[in-house]
């Protein structure tokens, strides 16, 4: 039986997924059928009798857990639903949920997303006295995810002249108030932001011995894809459950080194490397076949990734045939650029009897998807735009659902503050400023504020009723389920009668949007129980715990039906292939990006992400760039991106008019037109290099 499973792969696959002597470690290129690994490897487990529930699987995206289990259940039976399959954040995410206590959090805690986030630093900033231009939320947020990711605590960065130097280097020497003043505020709050889902996590099994035993002993079995993206601080986490690599609990990683894209992130690549160090006993195995592309886009990419010096080398082939050249195609514009792909769409479908599933455009920035979203529309052809604004940050989900969230956690404070006064009830910007003063004055959460608070009678009163309801919604979850809990909620705050109000097309399409939120939760209840059998996997149908599990829904992962060509950022597309991929706006200062031309290590990580992008092709792969386009509102002049050249002749169509304007962009000048027609792009946001911060993680955490 256990061996039959592994039938599907080749023999150093095999060998990979039944390996049970210790870690585990597969570096190994692009479609060489690493994610296939491990997939086989967890049905593998489960059929010599490992509980599924002992299995932990880290993945980059929640969709790509979902896949991995639909897989594994086709192979073992309806048992695979309870492996613990997901991103670093949603498991441990799920994992704090029934441990945040001991770190002094509720466990109905809230997760602040980047705009609860951003709103609670304009907070701090506003009160401090600082001014917002400096401070401003989405770089000061940047540092202090850095700082995390780097395991640094606010007390750690206080102790650090390092970056307390730095920060008076670039006039931001508040930097290390406004981080403490942030996680005391979260704290308040019972709130945490997603880094501290991680950052927490790992507190927690640092601090806590024996909730930190109690992991070890849990997970027999922990899997992640897509390692060369792990950052230090998730790095540090799986060293944790793995006792420090003395545990006999196998960890297998799979993962590519060319294939890094997030060190912007705080992904650091030198976790492969030190998984070796860490882990002695690791195995390594490799995989060259590639089954996913045919051998032009194959060769391709071997070219395009030995420009870069530093890598792990690697030999990677093809059974699957010689296959179509690579197109490089050259257009006056981006309009241009979005007809030329439309029509090569069309054609590819008619010639290779492809579905619209087989497609994606890809791109350096979301802001692309623009002009190929026009062309497909008038061409009638149906797609999906990943990494637009996900419903769940649509400004009427995100009140309804600041609503559901002070009822399951009225300290929550950017909940509050979103619908305190939504509708008008009285309670506006003098009022709350007041609030603000007396919680500052007394040290008190802003709930607290709220509910101690004595003014003129206008204002009392009006928050004795803001009070009543609060508690009101407290009683009404307790006593319903959560779809009618949510229901009643919508209704009594007001909010339903306030959009119904607006009977505009678009008012219209508010209140659908509630109703899609309130429909969601029904279909969350309504979902088949989980059995409870064992600490983690409860049939929890609460209000909090759907909470919880939307906060986490990016974008990828909401599922697409219907037949679909995908426009994505080439940063989504990790982990997908395509049978026909366009690869878009390759040209200079957009890929590789202005940016990555200006910091050091900046044109290998954007080679990587090409490398990325060129091999999520099966079949065809189409390279555009454009002379001209509209950027930032301004018609901009571009050269063509020194990637196209890296390719080489080989395994280019010759048709292309190759000359036409593709130099050799590594040893140009910046184009100039192209730079006089930018408007200089604001203040960067400001970015500390904590790389050489990641010594050791034990020093620097403070409660
Ligand atoms: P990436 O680095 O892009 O994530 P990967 O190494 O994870 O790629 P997979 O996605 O696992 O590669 O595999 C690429 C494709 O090749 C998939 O369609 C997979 O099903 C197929 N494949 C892998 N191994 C085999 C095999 N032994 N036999 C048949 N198909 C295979
Ligand atoms: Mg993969």
């Amino acid at each position: 039986m256990s061996t039959q499973i592994l039938e599907g792969l080749n023999d150093a696959q095999r060998e990979a997924a039944s390996y049970t002597g210790g870690p585990l470690l597969i570096v190994a290129g692009p479609g060489s059928g690493k994610t296939r690994v491990l997939t086989f490897r967890i049905a593998y487990l489960i059929s010599t009798g490992v509980a599924p529930f002992e299995i932990m699987a880290l993945t980059f995206t929640n969709k790509a857990a979902r896949e991995m289990k639909e897989r594994i259940t086709k192979v073992v039976g309806d048992r695979a639903r309870f492996v613990y399959a997901g991103t670093f954040h949603s498991l441990f995410a799920r994992f704090l949920r029934s441990d945040a206590d001991k770190l002094g959090f509720p466990k109905d805690f809230s997760i602040y997303d980047t705009d609860d986030s951003r709103s609670l630093i304009n907070k701090i900033v506003k009160e401090a006295g600082l001014d917002p231009k400096v401070y401003a939320p989405a770089g000061v947020l940047s540092r202090i995810s850095n700082a995390k990711s780097s395991l640094i605590s606010p007390a750690g960065y206080a102790a650090k002249p390092e970056l307390i130097n730095d920060d008076r280097r670039i006039g931001m020497p508040a930097m290390v108030q406004i981080y403490t003043s942030y996680q005391t505020r979260l704290k308040q709050a019972g709130a945490m932001d997603f880094d501290d889902l991680l950052f927490n996590f790992y507190r927690l099994l640092r601090e806590q011995e024996p909730v930190c035993q109690k992991y070890r002993d849990k997970f027999k079995h922990i899997l992640v894809d897509e390692f060369q993206d792990t950052n230090f601080l998730q790095y540090a986490i799986l060293r944790k459950l793995c006792k420090d690599g003395l545990n006999p609990s196998t960890i297998s990683a799979v993962g590519d080194d060319a294939q890094s894209i997030y060190a912007f992130r705080g992904a650091t690549i030198d976790n492969i490397f030190d998984f070796e160090t860490d882990f002695p006993t690791l195995k390594t195995v490799k995989l060259e076949q590639n089954y996913r592309s045919t051998h032009h886009i194959v060769e391709a990419a071997n070219k395009i990734i030995s420009h870069n010096s530093r890598q792990i080398k690697k030999t990677i082939w093809t059974e699957k045939g010689e296959g179509n050249r690579i197109k490089i195609i050259k257009t006056s514009s981006d309009q241009e650029e979005g007809k030329r792909v439309a029509d090569l769409i069309i054609e590819h479908k008619n010639r290779y009897q492809l579905r619209n599933t087989d497609f994606a455009i890809l791109y350096r920035t979301n802001a692309q998807a623009r002009i190929f979203e026009e062309m497909l529309r008038r061409y009638n052809i149906a797609y999906r735009v990943y990494g637009g604004m996900s419903f769940f940050q649509r400004k009427e989900v995100k009140d309804l659902l600041a609503y559901l969230r002070l009822t399951v956690n009225p300290y929550d404070e950017e909940a509050m503050r979103r619908v305190i006064n939504l509708p008008r009830r009285g309670i506006g910007d003098t009022l709350i400023d007041k609030i603000v003063k007396l919680a500052q004055t007394q040290n008190l959460r802003f709930w607290d504020a709220v509910r101690n608070f004595t003014g003129e009678p206008r204002e009392t009163r009006a928050l004795g009723t803001f009070i009543a309801m609060v508690n009101n919604f407290k009683d009404i979850a307790a006593r319903l389920p959560a779809d009618k809990a949510a229901r009643n909620i919508y209704q009594a705050s007001g909010l339903q009668e306030m959009l119904k109000a607006d009977s505009t097309k678009e008012g219209l399409e508010r209140q659908e949007l509630c109703e899609s939120v309130l429909n969601g939760i029904a279909e969350f209840v309504a979902q088949d129980e989980i059995i409870v059998n064992d600490d983690f996997l409860t049939d929890d149908r609460s209000l909090s715990r759907y909470l919880q599990n939307i906060a986490l829904i990016t974008d990828a992962d909401q599922s697409a039906d219907g037949d679909l060509i995908t426009l994505m950022s080439v940063h989504s597309a990790k982990g997908l292939e395509f049978k026909s991929v366009f690869v878009t706006g390759l040209e200079e200062h957009l890929f590789p990006s202005r940016r990555a031309l200006q910091e050091p290590g900046g044109i290998d990580e954007e080679r990587r992400l090409f490398y990325v992008a060129v091999t999520r092709a099966e079949m065809l792969l189409s390279l555009t760039y454009s002379m001209t386009r509209y950027q930032f509102g301004k018609q901009v002049f571009n050269q063509p991106s020194r990637f196209l050249t890296d390719i080489g002749p080989d395994h280019v169509e010759t048709t292309t008019p190759l000359a036409g304007g593709l130099r050799t962009g590594a040893t140009e000048a910046p184009a100039r037109s192209g730079v006089q027609g930018l408007p200089r792009p604001t203040r960067p946001a400001p970015k500390v290099d904590l790389t050489n911060f990641k010594a050791s993680p034990i020093h620097t955490i403070t409660p």
